[in-house]
């Protein structure tokens, strides 16, 4: 088994189709067969394994690209079935979205699931308890907590590192960047895409010198240059967030081969992460 403190890049896809959250979103083109091939193409150039966080309808619209990233070797992992915010959910709904999330995938064959991640990080100090919820299932790991300042969610005061938090589940939360001022995430999404390489090259290098394997997410939209433009689901019709949901895509591969060529990174999945470091306690 790989160790988990050299290099790790612990590459993820949230893996939802937007235009299924929006009223008209059918009008356009489907994409997300297409990019997600695109990230297997990447993956498999690099020899590398990758977590898959699916959200419950990806399996029912397409269940033979759920078949082929796990027929490659890939993890499937738990996104929620509505995709709607862990502060927006009772107990009882958060375990029954959960379980249909389970089930879902299930029935594309997605079976023996492990891992969890939160719509839109939204785990935070008042909705820790999800976290029992995730362990009385039968999860081992969650990656739910951006250890930041946030408008929307943030849990600061969680840090950087991957913890114990609940029975045997290891929360393992996004990667940040401190500077003296505030904590941004840069290897995930938007950030991305959005800020200069150098300091994204910055937080990799961080990150690694403390032995700390860097946390990501990418979503199929990330890398898509021919989509038509329209404005995304959750963001309030913001304008500006708009044009940043578009910014830059062209160059998210190359971004992603230069931090692959710098570091000489190693990509495994969040489970044998989960696993190393539960064996190592
Ligand atoms: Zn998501």
């Amino acid at each position: 088994m790989a160790k988990p403190t050299k290099n790790t890049f612990l590459f993820s896809i949230d893996l939802e189709d937007v235009r299924l959250r929006m009223s008209d979103g059918l009008h356009f083109k489907p994409r997300v067969e297409e990019l997600t091939e695109q990230y297997l193409r990447f993956l498999d150039k690099h020899k590398s394994k990758a977590t898959f966080f699916t959200v419950g309808d990806i399996p029912e619209q397409y269940p033979s690209l759920v078949r082929s990233i796990i027929s490659e070797g890939h993890e499937i992992a738990c996104h929620s079935d509505k995709h709607i915010s862990v502060s927006s959910q009772t107990k009882e709904l958060f375990k029954n979205d959960l379980l249909q999330n389970l089930e879902n995938l299930a029935k594309a064959g997605a079976t023996d699931i492990v891992g969890y991640r939160a719509p839109v990080f939204s785990i935070t100090e008042k909705t820790a308890w999800a976290f029992d919820i995730l362990a009385e299932l039968g999860f081992t790991y969650s990656s739910s907590v951006l250890p930041a300042k946030n408008p929307l969610f943030g849990w600061e005061a969680f840090g950087e590192s991957p913890r114990i938090v609940s029975d045997k589940l290891l929360e393992i939360p996004l990667s940040v960047r401190g500077s003296r001022f505030l904590n941004v995430p840069f290897s995930g999404g938007v950030y991305f895409r959005v800020l200069p390489m150098p300091l994204i090259r910055k937080g990799f290098l961080e990150h690694f010198s403390k032995g700390l394997a860097v946390t990501s997410y990418f979503h199929p939209y990330d890398i898509d240059t021919e989509q038509e433009s329209f404005m995304h689901p959750g963001i309030n019709n913001s304008w500006f967030y708009n044009r940043l949901m578009y910014f830059n895509r062209k160059n998210m591969f190359e971004r992603l081969e230069d931090i692959m060529n710098t570091f000489d990174c190693k990509i495994i999945t969040y489970r044998e992460y989960a696993s190393a470091f539960n064996g190592k306690k």
